[in-house]
């Protein structure tokens, strides 16, 4: 029996059982995977992010790690129109976004936590199902190289992303608000001489978001959702073509792009669970609200609610004891800041992208956006809005580990 069992680690389980390892809590987070490779992981650690790192004092390390920071947001048309948003303003220490791999991000947290003596990762461990007895959830059925296993906890957390097995055991009911767009997600060779930024870009129909990833950019080409195998077969000339109208300055790189098995479908959802808990289970992370790629913010809410559930549950669970209520207070402390984002994401999505994708809205910077990044008053708000979210939690939640003799080298 352990004190608390988290079924994945994504950002929000990583975190979770690093800051619950860091106040002396068993923990054991069990990863499908065997390691943190794969393709797709978004890759932005905003301010509010090196802040909660700050706080249990990583930053400096994590930020050793190779990364380029970015303080410039930029949106381009075709046409040649621009807007730019910059973070260099912000009240905060981090006026930037750390571009690092995610699977850089997750083995650095992972390794950090390890330290602690309460902290156990387990690889290519499945959650399959969860124990429920009595009315509460008493851990997980978990599958691994060795066959089908049980874990009991005495609370057990799905951070198992955006497919949830968890919560769908768990059974707690959901609004979904499934985006109407897919994402076409694929590298470019990055000249060393081109700007660092992320940039999205417009042209007829086309969107496309370039994310510098130093010596590469990683591209999300924006189609309307279910049209994968229509642009697929349209041929991948067509494709490159596509690309290069709306991004002319990597046409003389889009011939990289020789085979589909290098352009990966990524499927976009967003939903969220109207109530993130039962007794013995809180849901954190997309496993609670699957967060869309706009503005990249899924990866730091996604912390965000960690840090929160820490924050609140640290005690009680140091005490053996967590009741329905400290869970409804996460649930509460974190469901408001999701709304507004979400809400956020999918007026972007409905206002402006579904509109430029679809061609009945011409590929121009929306006129709003110009204003907002104009007025002195109010041209910081975005950055500010997307760089440190809203209503951030702090860490609370103390540090009485005492650091294995590997932590001392
Ligand atoms: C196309 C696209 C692009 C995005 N780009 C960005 C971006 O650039 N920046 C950003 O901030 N956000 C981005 N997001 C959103 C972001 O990916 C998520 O919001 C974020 O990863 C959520 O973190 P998480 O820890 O809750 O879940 P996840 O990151 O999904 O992690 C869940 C973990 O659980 C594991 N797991 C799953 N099932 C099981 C199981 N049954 N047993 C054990 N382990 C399991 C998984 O292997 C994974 O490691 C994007 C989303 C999409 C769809």
């Amino acid at each position: 029996m352990t004190k608390c069992c988290i079924a994945g680690c994504g950002p929000a389980g990583a975190v979770l059982g690093y800051l619950l390892a860091r106040a002396g809590i068993d923990v054991v987070v069990l990863e499908k995977h065997s390691d943190f490779l794969r393709d797709f992981r978004g890759d932005t650690i905003h301010p509010s992010t090196l802040e909660i790192l700050d706080q249990v004092g990583l930053a400096e390390r994590f930020l050793k790690l190779p990364h380029s920071e970015v303080s410039t947001i930029m949106g381009r048309t075709a046409a040649g129109q621009t807007v730019t948003f910059s973070l260099a303003r912000l009240h905060t220490r981090y006026r930037f976004i750390a571009l690092v791999p995610q699977w850089d991000f997750l083995e650095f947290l992972t390794s950090e936590a390890a330290r602690f003596p309460t902290f156990r990762l387990v690889r290519n461990a499945e959650v399959l199902g969860l124990i429920d007895r009595e009315g509460a959830i008493r851990g997980v059925r978990y599958r691994d190289d060795q066959g089908e296993h049980e874990l009991e906890a005495l609370l057990t957390v799905g951070a198992d992303g955006r497919g949830s097995v968890t919560r769908h055991a768990a059974g707690l009911p959901m609004t979904e608000t499934s985006p109407a767009m897919d994402v076409l997600w694929f590298r470019i060779t990055r000249r060393q001489d081109e700007a660092v930024a992320i940039a999205g870009r417009l042209g007829a129909g086309r969107v496309l978001v370039m994310i510098d990833r130093g010596n590469y950019w990683q591209i999300a080409y924006v189609i309307a959702k279910g049209t994968a195998e229509k642009v697929r077969a349209a041929g991948l000339e067509a494709f490159r073509r596509d690309v290069s109208s709306v991004a002319p300055d990597i046409a003389d790189r889009v011939g990289e792009i020789r085979d589909w098995d290098q352009v990966k479908l990524l499927t976009v959802r967003a939903d969220r669970l109207d109530r993130w808990h039962r007794p013995g289970f809180l849901a954190i992370g997309d496993a609670a609200h699957a967060m869309s790629p706009i503005g990249g913010l899924g990866i730091n809410v996604a912390i965000q609610d960690a840090v929160a559930a820490a924050n609140l549950l640290w005690k009680a669970l140091s005490e053996g004891r967590v009741d329905d209520v400290d869970l409804a207070r996460v649930q509460r402390e974190r469901q408001f800041p999701v709304k507004v984002l979400q809400g956020f994401q999918t007026f972007v999505q409905n206002r402006f992208l579904k509109p430029t994708l679809d061609q009945t809205r011409p590929p121009t910077i929306p006129l709003g956006a110009r204003v907002l990044a104009r007025v002195p008053f109010l041209r910081d708000l975005p950055a500010r809005f997307v760089g440190l979210g809203i209503r951030r939690p702090h860490v609370e939640s103390p540090e009485r580990q005492v650091y294995t003799s590997a932590h001392v080298s």
